[in-house]
């Protein structure tokens, strides 16, 4: 075998990984169907048919309805405001408490702050990276009112234990599957567990429409709720019992005609995308199985996973190299990344957010400390070690390999494994060339 690039040997790879292209004729066409018809956006934010927007937001929702089993989608401009709307239409209030992951996309905890709710950090499993049952179970108080549940990375989370959990205590469960479209539990579409479950349509995502997001939920009740956040509200109520206006000031969280036609063709891809990851996922898994400290997702028979991203668990000691000076020499055995999010392994993934200044400093609302100091009883504070799974895997034990996606094809993740295996086979001569690494 040659010298290890990063010692000055030749490289495994010189040519790029090929680019994802994600527009294709199909989306072009529905496009330029949208701007013929000269209707980019069909929504009012008042009664009639218009509330429920245009034609192609409409066939989108019941597309989507449609290939998963959802009684009802309602499409939003982000899965941020997606969020906030699921969390207001559950009514919650200033002073609840929500548990949620600390590693996940900011959002998936934001949105309590909105109602002048609490965040409370419940630690994750590290073989799902998702919300550890044993953890949440002890973050429960009389004031917890919800739980956001992220499948993150597209593996499914442990929703059995964790409405084990939620339904005898009355707590409500939001479903985050913006990186879990498609994922599925026994069968079952991740988003059909909770109360409302909501997917992510930002150009990061396996299919998307530029920014937008995707509701679902089986409850007409709740349906009807996000609708109304959605589109301004407020113009609309002029028909329900007062116990129903909570939470009901709406927002412009609208999706257009454009976006909308995209998605419905981005959405006969999903199925397809998700095919090709699993394949090139159980490559890269059985690969990785002979190659000592690098410990692939283990996905038990009944989930499918949805591989947004392929995480890898990496044991320093095992392989005798820091995870820096591996990342590094992996790095440098193949060809440079073509933009952002294009790095063909990268360590951790974000910081737990209970680390950022918002909750290190507990300023969200005003500059009073709401919700935190709002009331005497609540008294959340954030120390770091809170949840010490999260913060290890963060800091010493997470990689994440954005290879596993369309177009690539077995042969360059067949490079990456051999990438890895060189630099495993001259951890030594590495480690001696850099001993501070
Ligand atoms: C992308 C993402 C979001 C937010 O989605 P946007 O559509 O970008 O607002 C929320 N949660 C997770 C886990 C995500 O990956």
């Amino acid at each position: 075998m040659s010298l290890a690039a990063l010692l000055g040997g030749p490289p495994i790879r010189a040519t790029p990984f090929a680019a994802r292209r994600t527009m294709g004729e199909a989306e072009r066409a529905a496009v330029l169907e949208v701007l013929d018809a000269d209707l980019l956006s069909g929504f009012v934010g008042a009664p009639g048919p218009l509330f429920l927007g245009g034609p192609k937001v409409r066939q989108f929702e019941a597309d989507w309805a449609r290939q998963y089993g959802f009684t009802h989608a309602v499409s939003v401009n982000s899965l941020t405001s997606g969020l906030i709307t699921a969390l207001g239409a559950l009514g919650l209030e200033p002073g609840d408490e929500v548990i949620c992951s600390p590693y996940t996309m900011s959002a998936s905890a934001t949105c309590a702050l909105f109602y002048g709710a609490v965040p409370v950090f419940a630690d994750i499993d590290p073989e799902s990276f998702c919300l550890d049952p044993r953890s949440v179970a002890s973050r429960f108080t009389a004031r917890t009112r919800a739980m956001v549940v992220v499948h993150l990375f597209g593996h499914p989370a442990d929703m059995e234990a964790l409405l084990a959990l939620a339904r005898p205590r009355g707590i409500a469960v939001v479903e985050d599957a913006a990186q879990a479209p498609g994922a599925r539990i026994d069968g079952v579409p991740v988003g059909s567990f909770g109360d409302i479950g909501g997917f992510s349509l930002n150009c990061h995502k396996h299919i998307h429409t530029g920014e937008g997001g995707m509701l679902v939920t089986q409850d007409d009740r709740l349906a009807e709720r996000c609708r109304l956040i959605r589109n301004h509200g407020e113009n609309l109520t002029d028909d329900l019992p007062s116990s129903e206006l909570v939470n009901l000031i709406g927002q412009n969280y609208r999706l257009t005609e454009l976006q909308a036609a995209i998605g419905i063709e981005q959405l006969k891809r999903l199925e397809g995308y998700l095919e090709h990851r699993n394949q090139l996922a159980a490559y890269l898994i059985q690969r990785l199985e002979g190659l000592p400290g690098l410990h692939p997702p283990q996905v038990p028979g009944h989930l499918r996973h949805a591989y947004y991203v392929f995480p890898i668990r990496y044991d320093a000691q095992a392989v005798g190299l820091s995870r820096e000076l591996f990342t590094r020499a992996v790095l440098a055995e193949l060809p440079a990344a073509r933009g952002i999010g294009h790095t063909p392994l990268t360590q951790g993934y974000v910081r737990p957010l209970y680390l950022s200044p918002l909750y290190q400093q507990r300023i969200a609302l005003g500059s009073q400390g709401f919700p935190f100091t709002h009331r005497p009883d609540v008294t959340h504070v954030y120390p770091p070690g809170l949840c010490p799974v999260a913060e290890r895997l963060h800091a010493r034990e997470l990689l994440l390999c954005p290879l596993v996606r369309e177009p690539l094809t077995t042969a360059d993740l067949e490079d990456l494994a051999r990438a890895m295996e060189k630099v495993l086979d001259q951890a030594d001569a590495l480690r001696r060339a850099f001993p501070d690494t």
